[in-house]
C-alpha cells in the first residue's frame, strides 16, 4: 500500500438517494481522494436533527446514501465509513469545545443567521451549536484535511480558531488544527436551467433512477430559452444541456452539438435524448453494481457497523488525550 499524506475527514446530511449534482460535486471528490488520503466519512445524523424536515426516515436515507457512495467507488475496506451519532464522544467533545466558543460569534456567521430567516419557527439551541460540533467531528477523528468548497470555508477557518483557543486554554497540542484543502465544487444546474440541482427544488437527477426515469426527466430540462422554433439556431454556450454534455457524452457528440445546435442542425429534443442516451450509458456500470449491493441486505448495516467501530478507536482515544488536557478528576 502506497503512503497517504494524511487523513481527510467530510461530513455529510443523510440525505437519501444522490443526484448528479451530490455526484459531480462532492462523492467524486471523495472517491478520488481515497488514492492519496487516509479518509473518514461521516454521514452526520445529528446535525440532520436540527432541521425537521431532514429527519424523515434518517434509517432509510442514511442506507440508500451510503448505497451511492459504495457504488461509486468510496471502498470501505480502506475508507472508513460511518454514521456520526455511533461515537457518541462527539458530544462529549462538542460539549468541552463549546467552552471555549464565543457566543457572539456563532450567532454572527452568515449560515446561522441564514437558518434563522429561513426556520424562524425552529431557532433551536442546536444550530447555533453547529459548527461547534462540526469541529468537534473534524478534531475528534485528527483529520489533518477537510475538503471544502469556498462557501464552507468560514466554517472551516471558525473551527480552527475554537482548536487554537482550546489548545492554548489547556495549555496542551492534543488537538489538531485542520487544513483546508480547498476543492472547485462546480454547481451544477437542475432541469430547470436556473437554479442549483436540489432535491428540495425537485429539479434533480437521481443517480440510482431507472433509464426511462432519467429521459424522462432530462427530456424536461429546459435549454436556450430564445430557441423557440425547432428552426432557430441555438446557443450552446448558455444551454445547460450542453454543459452537461460536455460532462457525460464523448467528444464527437460534444463537438457534433456545438456545431449543429448553432445552425439548426438538430433540435433540442434530438439534442437532450442524445444527452440521456449517453448519460444512461455513463451511469450504467454504477447502477449495476448498486443493484448488487442494495441485494445484499445487511451489507450497509454491516459496514456502518465495522466503520463506527474503526471511528470509535480513534475517537476513544482522541477522548483520554482531551480529558487529561482538561484535567477533568
Ligand atoms: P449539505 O447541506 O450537507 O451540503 P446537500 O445534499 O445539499 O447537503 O449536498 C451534499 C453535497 O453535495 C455537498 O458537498 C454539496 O456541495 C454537493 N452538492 C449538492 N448539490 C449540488 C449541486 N447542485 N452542484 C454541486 N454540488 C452539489
Amino acid at each position: 500500500m502506497n503512503k497517504k499524506k494524511g487523513r481527510v475527514f467530510s461530513g455529510a446530511r443523510p440525505t437519501g438517494r444522490q443526484h448528479l449534482g451530490n455526484y459531480l460535486g462532492a462523492i467524486k471528490n471523495y472517491v478520488d481522494l481515497q488514492k492519496d488520503y487516509d479518509c473518514v466519512y461521516c454521514i452526520v445524523d445529528l446535525h440532520a436533527l436540527t432541521t425537521v424536515e431532514d429527519t424523515l426516515n434518517l434509517k432509510q436515507n442514511t442506507n440508500e446514501m451510503v448505497l451511492d457512495w459504495l457504488a461509486a467507488g468510496v471502498n470501505p475496506e480502506e475508507t472508513i465509513v460511518f454514521v456520526q451519532s455511533h461515537v457518541p464522544e462527539v458530544t462529549e467533545l462538542h460539549t468541552i469545545l463549546s467552552m471555549v466558543t464565543p457566543l457572539g460569534k456563532l450567532t454572527d456567521l452568515p449560515t446561522f443567521k441564514e437558518k434563522v430567516r429561513m426556520q424562524p419557527e425552529n431557532v433551536n439551541y442546536g444550530l447555533v451549536g453547529y459548527p461547534v460540533l462540526m469541529t468537534a467531528d473534524i478534531v475528534l477523528y485528527k483529520a489533518d484535511v477537510v475538503p471544502v468548497g469556498i462557501d464552507q470555508a468560514p466554517h472551516l477557518e471558525f473551527a480552527r480558531e475554537i482548536v487554537r483557543s482550546f489548545n492554548h486554554r489547556f495549555n496542551t497540542k492534543v488537538l489538531i488544527e485542520p487544513q483546508m484543502k480547498n476543492t472547485v465544487i462546480p454547481k451544477v444546474l437542475g432541469i430547470d436551467g436556473k437554479e442549483k440541482m436540489g432535491k428540495s427544488l425537485n429539479n434533480h437527477i437521481e443517480l440510482a433512477a431507472t433509464a426511462e426515469e432519467t429521459k424522462a426527466r432530462v427530456l424536461d430540462m429546459v435549454t436556450d430559452p430564445a430557441r423557440i422554433k425547432r428552426t432557430d439556431p441555438g446557443n450552446p454556450d448558455i444551454c445547460n444541456v450542453f454543459t452537461m454534455h460536455k460532462i457525460f457524452s464523448p467528444q464527437a457528440d460534444i463537438d457534433m452539438v456545438n456545431v449543429e445546435c448553432r445552425r439548426a442542425g438538430i433540435g433540442c429534443v434530438e439534442c437532450k435524448t442524445l444527452y440521456a442516451k449517453n448519460l444512461n450509458q455513463e451511469l450504467k456500470p454504477f447502477r449495476e453494481k448498486r443493484s448488487e449491493l442494495a441485494s445484499k441486505k445487511s451489507l450497509v448495516d454491516e459496514i456502518l457497523q465495522d466503520g463506527s467501530n474503526r471511528a470509535r478507536k480513534i475517537a476513544q482515544k482522541t477522548m483520554q488525550e482531551v480529558r487529561e488536557a482538561v484535567q477533568l478528576p
